[in-house]
């Protein structure tokens, strides 16, 4: 019987008070970390609720009724995040990737939208906006999103089996209310759609084939993600992780493969498409094969924690600076390119570097943030 760990609440309030600089530079478009990675998406976290308990992200039995979730007054307000993100854009952030929890719960998420689908890059480029969703609200909302800016749309969706998506998500929710968000994303014009399937050995595995062969020839880009050792709460084990090797043999086997080139440097996903033209795939292996080299990846919490990996332990409190009424954007932004310019961040790497199940050093037993608190 694995022993899951109850998080404390308290790990999301740990969190470090931002450097202003004595010296303000004007952003210039470009900032990179110690690793020469330049800052390039924001994944700003709209909730930390969610109406699924995914065990590999939100299990039922830690996230449950007595779960202390955050108050709508610690949330950054969407003046707070539209603020922030003109911040983050003029040190070079061009895509914006809205996540949770479940981001379609946060009430009028598409005003939200709006106000950023108005920013534009120093090179006047709008934004790429997209956002993470489990589509269980969808069909409902896909209209209203679309027309206030969003592009596209990434759906979490980890088998075709009813019953085995149900024990899933652990909420009992058909895949067929899923599927349905699918078709009017698509029917309202959010495209390319992509599509994650979390891969857990022994439990949805028997899966990729299914997923394969329902969304060949759709359009759809259809994403396999390695189980990962996210959070402190989800009782991973190396030996529940199929190794992105061992599925493409697997579909290679039904459907003939070719690798095709990324679409820009730190995508996470590798390119795959059908030799017969049926379209495009990605594996995204955090755990078998790292991508820390490129990764140029930002993630701001519900409540304004500035977090420089998704397997970091403790961030820095933007909030505290807009909230505080006398910092300056300029003084803000400072504090952002210090944060940044520090960064070295590279979990995934040296997690690969050791034996299965070893912790990374440096993590020295300091709880990792919930996936659900700032967003895959
Ligand atoms: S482990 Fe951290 S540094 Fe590496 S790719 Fe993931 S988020 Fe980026």
């Amino acid at each position: 019987m694995i022993e899951k760990v109850i998080p404390l609440a308290d790990l999301r309030y740990a969190a470090r008070m931002p450097h202003i600089p004595a010296q303000l530079q004007a952003p210039t478009g470009m900032l990179a970390d110690t690793l020469s990675r330049p800052l390039h998406d924001l994944r700003i976290s709209v909730t930390d609720r969610c109406n699924f308990r995914c065990s590999y992200c939100m299990p039922s039995e830690v996230f449950n009724k007595d779960y202390a979730f955050l108050p709508q007054s610690s949330l950054l307000s969407f003046e707070e995040i539209t603020r922030l993100t003109k911040i983050f854009v003029a040190h070079g952030v061009e895509k914006i990737r809205l996540t949770g929890g479940e981001p379609l719960l946060r009430k009028h998420l598409e005003v939200l939208i709006g106000m950023l689908a108005r920013l534009t890059t120093p090179s006047g480029k709008p934004l790429d906006i997209t956002l993470t969703t489990n589509a269980s609200l969808l069909a409902k909302k896909a209209q209203a999103l679309k027309d206030a800016g969003l592009q596209r749309v990434t759906v979490s969706l980890d088998g075709l089996d009813d019953a085995v998506f149900r024990r899933m998500n652990d909420v009992d929710f058909p895949v067929a209310d899923v599927l349905k968000g699918i078709e009017v994303a698509h029917k309202v014009g959010l495209a390319p759609i992509k599509v994650n399937m979390v891969v857990k050995r022994g439990t949805n595995d028997a899966e990729i084939l299914p997923m394969a062969r329902h969304f060949r020839n759709s359009g759809v880009v259809l994403r396999f993600i390695e189980y990962m050792d996210v959070g402190a709460t989800n009782g991973w084990r190396m030996d529940e992780v199929l190794p992105s090797a061992q599925l493409l043999e697997r579909l290679q086997a039904g459907f003939p493969l070719e690798a095709i080139d990324a679409n820009y440097t730190g995508e996470t996903a590798e390119r795959w498409r059908y030799r017969d033209g049926g379209g495009e795939i990605g594996v995204i292996s955090s755990v078998t094969k790292a991508f820390c080299g490129d990764c140029n990846r930002a993630r701001l919490s519900t409540e304004g924690k500035l977090f420089l990996c998704l397997f970091a332990s403790q961030g820095h409190d933007l909030r505290a600076l807009l909230r505080d009424g006398s910092y300056s954007d300029e003084q803000i932004s400072a504090a952002v390119a210090h944060i940044w310019q520090g960064r070295s961040d590279r979990y995934s790497e040296l997690r690969a570097a050791l034996p299965p199940d070893a912790s990374v050093p440096g993590s020295d037993g300091a709880r990792r943030v919930e996936m659900s608190y700032i967003g895959g």
